[in-house]
């Protein structure tokens, strides 16, 4: 019996390929199928539970601001497991030698909402402190000059993290508050990153404004003359993330997904898409009326380098590794820990060259998501990224947990043997969007118009944040196959 639905494969079982196989299942002409290479679902999404403690060993939340991720969560049943970040807790401190500094109080990424903290805070000398108090004066001179660059070089006009922020808030301050931001959340480097890519709401508010500082400020003042309370910053599920890829598996129809099984190539096939399957051999490439790529960004682009070269050098991007360690420790070894109050802390990238290989941020989870420690429980959780995670790759488990171990000591004084550690290893897992990134995804998208019925998603495109992806796959499938 043959059906007049349209085949389409969905090739990774990350995130964005979760997402965007969820939505083609809604849509009764269509027929999605899953192609994961691995036996897992989800990619670097996965939570493991142990003794009362929920770990992720990738994601652990998403900022609470963007939508897409709890509208996904609660239109899958998952209202009810949504928790927020502990707020009352949240503090993030930078590493000064071995001493946590907390960054002060009031800060959007690196753009002060008030200036108490900024004037006491020991992280800043004297001249740093002028640069941030001056800033919102120099409003008009910095809007002029955004202008300028737009009318010099066009509307793609785009530069390195560094040069952004240093206009703003001068050399001390990048040096001493983005570069670890960055390092943190994109195991990213602020000379490469692109600054239209990953600071792109700051980018607007300089070409509308010119102050990065004033609108932020005036936005505070809103919300307090308004009455609206600031919504926690970080949401996530109470029983781990994973959650939300078995709903989403759950949803799929029986037998459309199929793990272990390995994407090797793609090509045109009539008016549809020929897949072949690393497992199958020599046996005969599989078609389908449309195919969605949600891989990462290397393994896109050698899909998609026969079918359209040129597409596919946009593609040639870097991807840091990352390693996540997280120690749990109950009772007596809990008892032991003096773990400042806060969310966790980050580190100077440039430390991260160093012999002994160094954290790049580390995260007191029970304090910033109460539920994911047993009562007295205590769950610290370490990033190795930069430099030192391609060092660390081949180490043993138990090497890579007591270097972790390490370093939370030398922060926080002694440091008991947990009851227990994973450590989980991400190669090549965050995307570096590096200057100029913007334009050539909008050149991208011009070439995927030459390709119909293919459609590309992740998080080598529009965001690596969990609801960035959501949002992106959900647009990739309507664009795909409009509904009629
Ligand atoms: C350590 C870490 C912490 C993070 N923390 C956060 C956070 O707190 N909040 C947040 O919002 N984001 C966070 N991120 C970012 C976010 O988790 C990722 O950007 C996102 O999960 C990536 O999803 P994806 O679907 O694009 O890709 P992936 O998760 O990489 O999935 C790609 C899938 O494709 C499969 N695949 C590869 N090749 C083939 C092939 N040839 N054929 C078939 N299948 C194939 C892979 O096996 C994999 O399952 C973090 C990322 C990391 C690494």
């Amino acid at each position: 019996m043959t059906s007049d639905r349209k085949r389409v494969a969905v090739v990774g079982a990350g995130m964005a390929g979760m997402v965007a196989a969820y939505e083609l299942s809604k849509r009764p002409d269509l027929d999605p199928v899953l192609l994961e290479a691995s036996g897992r679902l989800g990619g670097t999404v996965e939570t493991m539970h142990a003794d009362g403690f929920t770990v992720e060993t990738g994601p652990d939340s998403w900022v609470s601001d963007k939508s897409a991720a709890r509208e996904l969560a609660e239109a899958l049943g998952l209202g009810s497991e949504l928790i927020y970040s502990n707020d009352a807790v949240r503090r993030n401190y930078l590493v000064r030698g071995d001493q946590l500094v907390p960054m002060p109080d009031g800060m959007r990424m690196m753009v002060p909402t008030r200036w108490l903290p900024i004037l006491e805070s020991p992280l800043f000398s004297h001249e740093a402190r002028m640069a941030y108090l001056l800033e919102p004066g120099r409003a008009a001179e910095l809007k002029a000059e955004a202008q300028a660059q737009i009318q010099a070089r066009g509307e793609d006009f785009d530069e390195p993290v560094r040069s952004f922020i240093t206009r703003h808030f001068g050399p001390e301050a990048t040096e001493t508050v983005a570069g670890p931001l960055l390092a943190g959340v994109f195991g990213g480097d602020i000379d490469t990153l692109s600054a239209g890519a990953v600071l792109a709401p700051f980018v607007r508010q300089e070409r509308e404004h010119g102050s990065l500082i004033a609108p932020a400020m005036a936005q505070l003042e809103r919300d307090r003359a308004e009455g609206r309370a600031p919504e926690p910053v970080f949401t996530t599920l109470r029983s781990g993330l994973s959650t939300l890829i078995e709903r989403l598996a759950a949803a799929l129809p029986a037998g459309s997904i199929r793990r272990g099984t390995e994407v090797a190539s793609l090509r045109r096939c009539g008016t549809g898409w020929a897949l072949a399957l690393a497992a199958a051999g020599t046996g005969k490439p599989e078609r389908f009326d449309a195919v969605v790529l949600a891989t990462p960004a290397h393994v896109t682009r050698a899909l998609l380098t026969p079918v359209h070269p040129e597409a596919a050098a946009l593609l040639a991007m870097e991807a840091t590794s990352a390693i996540v360690v997280a120690l749990c420790f109950a009772g007596e070894a809990a008892a032991q820990l003096r773990v400042p109050r806060g969310f966790g802390f980050l580190v100077p990238p440039g430390r991260a060259l160093s012999e002994e290989p160094e954290l790049l941020a580390g995260t007191f989870m029970d304090q910033k998501f109460p539920h994911r420690a047993p009562p007295g429980g205590v769950f610290l959780r370490g990033f190795f990224g930069g430099h030192a995670a391609p060092r660390m790759m081949g180490w043993e488990d138990g090497r890579i947990a007591e270097a972790a171990r390490l370093q939370f000591a030398k922060l926080l004084g002694p440091v008991p043997r947990p009851d227990h550690a994973v450590v989980r290893r991400w190669p090549r897992s965050l995307p570096q969007y590096a200057v100029g990134h913007p334009a050539r995804m909008r050149v991208l998208s011009g070439y995927l118009r030459e390709l119909p019925g293919l459609a590309l998603t992740g998080n080598a495109y529009h965001g690596v944040g969990l609801p960035a992806l959501v949002h992106g796959a959900q647009k990739a499938v309507s664009a795909l196959l409009p509904a009629t």
